[in-house]
């Protein structure tokens, strides 16, 4: 079983790429889980048609963990995709984890962890026990950083290196950095910067998504592009990193950037 995790920056477009890369692995044939870890808790959406699906710890807070079962909390999608959501903090609170934390309980107590590939779409903005859960405790293997070519989206992308670096060293976990996945905004160089910063953490950009309206226009008529646009170019980019993630072995370690080379980075390809 391959588990993998998309990280990146809130509002960068993980979970379009995470539903539409499960949905792109499905159609290749494979038994894909999908499990979102944001307290928008929306990744699942567009493989539900539209549909917001209970969050495993809306759940375990109203009616108890031992009173959860498999189809209260894993409901079926696009290509047989088995979607869960985690859910998040209240607001003012936060969860310290306590979303993902439950949810790999109660997935584990109920044995429904399993198939040919997990896919977690996990928010990287702030970096607290609970958003390194996932690679600390040995679910999230490979992680692939979804970024854009704007500096806050990079800066969050290097702090998971941080923490990929930092967790690497601990003997319980096996996660390593398995590329950088660049979701376009359009700015000028953008592709250019964002393989030189994969490069530079000693990884690789493993794919350019390029921004393409149909993304939108399959959104709202929620639905992933590979279910909407099957035939489009869009879909096609999804597919092909389908492809490159089911074939990668190209693991590391990340060597992450110190905040000046960071800003000297990005100064030397966002101009006027
Ligand atoms: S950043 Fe931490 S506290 Fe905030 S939602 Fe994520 S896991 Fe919870």
């Amino acid at each position: 079983m391959k588990q993998i995790a998309l990280y990146g920056k809130g509002g960068i477009g993980k979970s379009t790429t995470s539903a539409n890369l499960s949905a792109a692995l499905s159609d290749c044939g494979l038994d894909v889980m999908q499990i979102g870890c944001d307290p928008k808790h929306d990744s699942t959406r567009m493989l539900m048609q539209g549909e917001w699906i209970p969050t495993v710890l809306d759940l375990v807070r109203e009616h108890g963990d031992a009173n959860v079962g498999v189809p209260d909390a894993v409901f079926t999608g696009y290509g047989g995709i088995r979607c869960v959501e985690a859910g998040g903090p209240e607001p003012g609170i936060g969860c310290a984890g306590r979303g993902i934390i439950a949810t790999f309980q109660l997935l584990q107590r109920l044995e429904a962890l399993y198939g040919d590939v997990i896919v977690y779409d996990v928010l990287g903005d702030v970096v607290c026990g609970g958003f390194a859960m996932p690679m600390r405790d040995g679910y999230a293997q490979e992680i692939y950083l979804v970024t854009s070519g704007e500096f806050m989206s990079l800066y969050a992308a290097n702090n998971i290196c941080k923490a990929i670096a930092r967790l690497s060293r601990r003997t319980r976990s096996v996660c390593s950095l398995a590329g950088v996945i660049c979701n376009a905004k359009n700015i000028p160089g953008e592709e250019a910067l964002v393989r030189e910063f994969a490069e530079r953490v000693n990884s690789r950009l493993v794919a350019y998504i390029p921004r393409a309206n149909i993304v939108q226009v399959a959104e709202v008529n929620q639905r992933t592009v590979i279910e909407y646009a099957p035939e489009s170019e869009q879909a096609e980019v999804y597919r092909n990193l389908a492809r490159t993630i089911m074939e990668n072995t190209n693991l590391t370690i990340p060597t992450p950037l110190e905040m000046h080379e960071l800003e000297e980075l990005a100064r030397s390809y966002i101009t006027l």
